[in-house]
């Protein structure tokens, strides 16, 4: 029996959903038969075929909890228990904090000047981030922070987003995985005591060292070593730790004070206990320790915020600054993960719900009062197209977000929604801000303090790749985990298997796997009659217009749990190398999570019946995803028998759904191509007054052009196109004309690019060199004085 497989006897608390409740009940006398003759030799097939997995995998697995995606896996997912979740809130003090220190904190901000002249945050920023506590947003109030719900630390990184990355990360850091959260979490008293209120008012700038050259995705690869010996520490000679790393890309970093520093912590000469390789430790490493090297920068995708590489050489450290003390040591990866189900899910999926509003916001108003051909580039198809698209992802990103952050608000910690969140968020950023790119052409193509889109097209490669690269989250991570953490009878089942009293192990294992047999058939009827019926007599919550969209929620689910059962059961452990099997069944997983959160936004903001376009536009095009998920599996399925069972339970010809209808796609687009409260809602929250650079511009312009567009559609009418001409015969009033006059301006400029002296885009040396060659002032006077 292997140490990993024991461990799971001890994992903490998965809650069984119903179908993990159903028991085949027999007599006491055929359950003995059925053990001996039956469960018997199945539990010692099952113990060589199910998937095998390393000590990494298992505390992934175990870190965090379940939530809606359980219920979503289960194939009988109860709507009303998703209705019943009681949204995301802010309270009084966190709005205040929203519109105050937040909206204060964006105006202090000229991004342009962050990026390209100071290569940093103003000064003035960083003081006023530490006194208003942004670094402290997560940690409690009886330490000095602000102690926000997660929707309040949601709200606060979008709002940052949407004006300035730079800002926007910089707070993000301390927030998520780090120092922060792991002392919040596993710190002893004292370090909490200590480090929480320095940490709360930016008297310690934290950062967060995991990531090595050597172990970048697989990071419990890392080489870096701290080994237990005596040593001095403050003129004493204690027990500690000798520390030796190299990590790179780490965030905050270059101005940091303290490294939540993660490594491999040995015991050579046994001073902690029996053990030699006690593993991954996590401690806290002051940035001015003897052996620490700080400061160098990278440069990551032209971004500013402080990032860079630290190197630590024969750092001694005494074991109190392990995270959590001496009884912590080892448990650094069951931290960080269990940190990472949190913050994964609010970091990223922030700030790409913010890039995707802005998009919609900025792409809808530019492709208005853009006009090309005599016509607003908004009416061509073409463009309408893209357009839809950005909506749609707007609406369904904020959506997820606001599903997760409730989830997170009543103590949740999903891991598996967390990686859904953080892989499909920023996957769906990009493809919103490459639309609005296209929509845009050359006006956010050409830098300057005009371009109010470029800094986010540049940043999407950071997004796509921390907090767990894409490609795995996605393949890997999204269905491996949630396949074992939410199925509800195959971590029962792991248990059993895992559990050194064989009589015992057989006794669960009997229970686990006849559940799961019965659960099984339930599920593969389930899965025929709903697909052969087309979802049209499946379960909805009765809430009328969007019952249709839940019967096929309900539908997919079922057929998500009949193809996860069947692959589990013929593939076992090698269905982890079938990244590309894996991946098409988490992003059933995935789309079933994000729809159902549409349907509850809809719900939650009373119906509004604008936004029942974006509804049904999300859902033709998530479904339409889940049906070319269906189908990549089934005609890959590696065994062709098993493959043309699993089309006769779930038949080609239900196969329905092919995207959005045109017809929907030009409501969709026309949503944010005119003022509407659909157009607001999709974009409320982000810092509007000042937009980046010319998005102020556009947003007025997009505004005339509105309401001076009844006296243009009647000169269209009446046949004319020039209204300087209209007003010389009179047909327009001086107001109508000026009105127009005004808005033909404020198009020009909000057209307008930048543009700068040659000597300006010179390498900064020769600019430099340039500025010393001009005059100052002061030479001027002394000229004069002469
Ligand atoms: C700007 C920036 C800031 C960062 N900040 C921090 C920080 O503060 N602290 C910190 O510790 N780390 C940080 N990181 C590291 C980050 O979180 C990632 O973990 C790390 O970048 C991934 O390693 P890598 O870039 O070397 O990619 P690699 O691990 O080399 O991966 C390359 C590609 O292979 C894919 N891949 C790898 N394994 C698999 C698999 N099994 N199946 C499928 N695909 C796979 C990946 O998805 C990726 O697409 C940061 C990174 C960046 C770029």
């Amino acid at each position: 029996m292997s140490n990993v497989r024991r461990r799971f006897l001890n994992r903490n608390e998965h809650k069984p959903s119903t179908r993990a409740q159903e028991e085949v009940a027999l007599p006491a006398g055929q359950r003995t038969f059925r053990r001996r003759w039956l469960t018997a030799p199945i539990f010692k097939w099952a113990q060589r075929a199910l998937p095998g997995m390393s000590e990494t995998e298992r505390v992934a697995i175990e870190a965090g909890d379940v939530w809606w995606d359980a219920a979503l896996f289960s194939g009988v997912p109860d709507w009303r228990q998703l209705l019943a979740i009681p949204p995301a809130q802010l309270s009084d003090e966190e709005r205040a904090f929203l519109d105050g220190p937040v909206e204060q904190l964006c105006r202090m901000i000229d991004d342009w000047q962050v990026r390209f002249e100071l290569f940093d945050l103003p000064e003035a920023a960083w003081s006023f981030i530490k006194e208003n506590r942004f670094f402290g947003m997560i940690i409690p109030k009886e330490y000095g922070g602000l102690g926000f719900s997660a929707t309040a630390h949601s709200e606060v990184i979008r709002k940052l987003s949407s004006h300035s990355l730079t800002a926007a990360v910089t707070v993000m850091v301390p927030n998520s995985l780090g120092p922060g959260e792991l002392i919040r979490h596993f710190g002893t008293p004292a370090q909490k005591q200590y480090y929480l209120p320095r940490l709360a008012d930016g008297r310690e700038i934290p950062c967060f060292g995991l990531t090595s050259p050597e172990a970048g995705s697989d990071a419990a690869a890392m080489i870096d070593r701290g080994v237990v010996c005596w040593g001095e520490y403050r003129r004493e000679r204690v027990v500690g730790i000798m520390l030796n790393w190299s990590k790179r890309y780490i965030t905050l970093c270059p101005v940091a004070t303290l490294i939540g520093l993660a490594f491999e912590l040995h015991d050579p000469d046994r001073l902690l206990g029996a053990e030699q390789d006690i593993g991954i430790t996590v401690a806290l490493v002051p940035t001015d320790a003897q052996g620490v090297t700080t400061g160098r920068r990278h440069y990551p995708a032209h971004q500013v915020f402080q990032n860079g590489p630290t190197q630590g050489k024969d750092v001694f450290l005494p074991l109190d600054q392990i995270i959590g003390g001496k009884a912590q040591a080892g448990q650094g990866w069951k931290m960080l993960m269990t940190a990472l189900a949190a913050g994964r899910g609010i970091s990223l999926p922030s700030l790409s719900a913010a890039g995707s509003a802005l998009a919609a916001r900025t792409s809808g108003a530019y492709a208005r009062i853009r006009e090309q051909f005599n016509v607003p580039v908004a009416k061509f198809e073409g463009v309408e197209e893209p357009l839809a698209r950005i909506a749609g992802t707007a609406y369904l990103v904020d959506a997820a977000r606001r599903l997760t952050c409730a989830g997170l608000d009543q103590g949740h910690r999903p891991a598996v929604i967390a990686a859904i969140m953080k892989a499909h968020a920023t996957e769906r950023m990009r493809q919103a801000v490459n639309d609005a790119m296209d929509i845009h052409g050359g006006k956010v193509v050409m830098d300057g303090p005009l371009n109010y889109l470029g800094d986010l097209y540049r940043a999407i490669p950071v997004s796509i790749t921390v907090e767990g690269a894409n490609i795995l989250t996605r393949n890997l991570m999204i269905f491996g985990q949630g396949a074992i953490r939410c199925h509800p009878h195959l971590l029962a089942e792991l248990q059993a298997l895992a559990d050194p009293d064989r009589e015992k192990a057989l006794e669960d294992f009997d229970k686990a796997f006849w559940a799961h047999v019965l659960g099984s058939f339930k599920t593969v009827g389930r899965a025929f009659w709903r697909s052969w019926t087309c979802g049209h007599l499946a379960p909805h919550p009765g809430v009328g217009v969007a019952d249709r969209h839940y019967r096929q929620l309900s539908r997919y689910a079922s057929v998500l749990a009949f193809l996860s059962d069947v692959s589990l059961l013929t593939l076992g452990g090698a269905l982890k190398r079938k990244e590309m099997l894996s991946a098409r069944l988490g992003d059933i997983l995935s789309e079933l999570y994000l729809l159902s959160a549409v349907l509850k936004r809809f719900e939650d903001e009373g119906r509004v019946e604008a936004d029942g376009v974006l509804v049904d536009y999300c859902m033709a095009t998530g479904l339409k995803t889940i049906e070319i998920s269906i189908d990549g599996i089934i005609a890959n399925f590696p065994s062709r028998p098993i493959a043309w069972l699993l089309r006769a339970v779930v038949p080609r010809h239900a196969k329905r759904h092919s995207g959005p209808a045109d017809a929907l796609i030009l409501r969709c687009a026309k949503l944010i191509t005119e003022p509407s409260e659909t157009r607001a809602r999709l974009t409320s929250g982000l810092y509007l007054e000042e937009a980046r650079g010319g998005g102020i511009l556009v947003e007025r312009a997009f505004r005339l052009v509105h309401e001076t567009e009844p006296v243009r559609d009647r000169l269209h009418q009446a046949g004319i196109r020039d209204w300087h001409a209209a007003r010389a015969s009179g047909l327009l009033t001086a107001a109508e004309a000026a009105a127009l006059q005004e808005a033909e301006d404020a198009v020009h400029q909000a057209i307008l690019v930048d543009d700068f002296a040659p000597e300006e885009l010179k390498p900064r040396r020769d600019r430099e060199e340039h500025k010393s060659s001009q005059p100052t002032q002061g030479d001027l006077q002394a000229d004069q004085s002469i």
